[in-house]
């Protein structure tokens, strides 16, 4: 049996096309897999039976592991929050319909911070997701449940979604493949909305040729998001064994980052592989990126205080103190409903945009936000990608950050400016390094940013690095 678990998506696909794996056995062997998650990675495992018999396609037969923040019809989707308990949508999300229509199927909804609110998967309303590395030590978040479950032998793939980093982080302090594609690459439709100028959906994979698949199969313009666009040409499986020709542009603002030294040795061994492969190394300029942290948690509480005005026990999932008034009940559920980082969200974002301060700070907030977006520009007319760690640190321990919000929103240093600015950024992991206070080697991410829709380059050049540097996915002691 565990065999099978080892193939790659892109393996067990052609051998299921081939007819020499069933396609209901590999199902099952994940499913068997899947009930003994002992990670909390799943929030709920899918019942009905599979129609082996519609499994046609480029992904027939692959179970999937869905973050449950994407609506699927008829099985609960609760964004990990107490106030979408019980909510069971009336439709499906494009990305998820997409994957189905490629002949995946959905092995069940993952674990993370409520409302994609984190960075650690420490604020969901149904517990912490641990690291398959280390169970004292936190996944990466929000997408935590999807990383680990991938990471820890509990599905061959997954989706997640990215608004500042939460594909990327929890990919690399899990050892495994993250990529967020381009905003607009990949519908939005269905995708329980955080912050909607920056949430894009993406797959975590254990190898860059897997995560190629899944978006190739989930990209493109979809009628019910009029900000989808899709990838013009598509998306092929990567090739390329060289870099000779490339630029990577190494940022010099972000070099003097507080980063631990183990991340920092990993990030420059991988720069040396870069140029082993004949890649080119730059230094470039991203002045404003520095501002990422600040301007972001301005923008994303801003929307998300819009986007969550929607949860008043009306029209989804819990109603509590429904004996009083409306304004009572609107205040009981929603204090009730939602958690500590939720509610500090909506209060910043309601202050940020409240009129006094509206242009002090959403206003000001915008303006470093094209600043970012400029920076990016004028670098990628020098080169080709721009490269830094994923994570200023590995896989940190669990409670060790969550009563100093500020540190663990600076978690998000690196990912951040890439997501303001709208560009894909792949995180394939490099290596192993010490935690800063000792401790079991984990791993260590190394973040590839394109220019917008440029994801074939990107994935292209994520694979020549990734066959360089041979990482072995399979978690050590997984067993501990
Ligand atoms: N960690 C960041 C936050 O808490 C990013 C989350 C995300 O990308 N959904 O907002």
């Amino acid at each position: 049996m565990a065999g099978i678990l080892e193939l790659t998506v892109a393996e067990a696909a052609a051998q299921i096309a081939a007819t020499e794996l069933s396609a209901e056995e590999y199902f099952d062997a994940w499913r068997e897999a899947a009930a003994g998650d002992d990670l909390n990675a799943y929030l709920f495992h899918v019942e009905h039976p599979v129609d082996h018999q519609a499994m046609d396609g480029p992904l027939g037969g692959i179970p999937v592991a869905v973050k449950d923040i994407f609506c699927t019809e008829g099985t609960p989707t609760t964004a990990g929050s107490r106030i979408l308990e019980g909510y069971r949508p009336p439709y499906t999300a494009t990305a998820v319909r997409r994957l189905d229509a490629a002949g995946a199927r959905v092995l069940g909804k993952t674990n993370m911070d409520e409302f994609a609110m984190g960075s650690s998967n420490e604020n969901s309303a149904y517990g912490p997701v641990l690291n398959p590395w280390d169970r004292g030590r936190v996944p990466g978040g929000s997408s935590g449940g999807s990383a680990a479950a991938v990471a820890g032998g509990l599905a061959p793939c997954a989706i997640g979604t990215d608004t500042g980093g939460s594909i990327r982080q929890p990919a690399s302090l899990c050892g495994i493949v993250g990529l967020k594609p381009t905003y607009g690459a990949i519908s939005r439709y269905g995708m329980i909305a955080f912050a909607s100028s920056l949430d894009q959906c993406g797959p975590f994979t254990r190898d860059v040729t897997d995560a190629a698949l899944l978006l190739a199969a989930m990209e493109g313009r979809d009628p019910c998001d009029s900000t989808s666009v899709g990838i013009e040409g598509g998306i092929l499986a990567p090739s390329r064994e060289d870099l000779g020709g490339l630029r990577f542009g190494v940022p010099s603002d972000l070099a003097g980052a507080g980063f631990d030294a183990g991340v920092r040795e990993v990030f420059e061994a991988t720069l040396k592989w870069i140029e082993d492969l004949g890649g080119e190394l730059a230094e470039v300029a991203l002045p404003s990126a520095e501002h990422g942290i600040s301007a972001y948690y301005v923008i994303a509480p801003a929307e998300a205080s819009s986007n969550l005005a929607r949860y008043d026990g009306v029209r989804y999932g819990v109603r509590a103190g429904g004996d009083g008034d409306l304004l009572q009940m609107y205040e009981t559920t929603r204090s009730q409903g939602f958690g500590t980082e939720v509610k500090r969200r909506i209060m910043l974002g309601t202050y940020a945009l409240s009129s006094g301060y509206y242009d002090a700070y959403y206003g000001q907030a915008q303006k470093v936000r094209t600043r970012i977006a400029e920076d990016f520009k004028a670098a990628f007319e020098k080169v080709d990608f721009v490269v830094t760690p994923t994570s200023p640190s590995v896989a940190f321990e669990l409670g060790e950050k969550t009563a100093d919000p500020l540190s663990m929103y600076l978690n998000d240093f690196f990912t951040v400016p890439m997501s303001l600015a709208g560009i894909p950024a792949i995180s394939i992991p490099a290596g192993l390094a010490e935690p800063e206070g000792g401790g079991r080697q984990l791993p260590v991410g190394f973040q590839i940013a394109a220019p917008a829709f440029a994801e074939q380059k990107l994935l292209e050049a994520s694979y020549a690095l990734e066959q360089a540097i041979g990482f072995d996915a399979k978690p050590v002691g997984s067993d501990g």
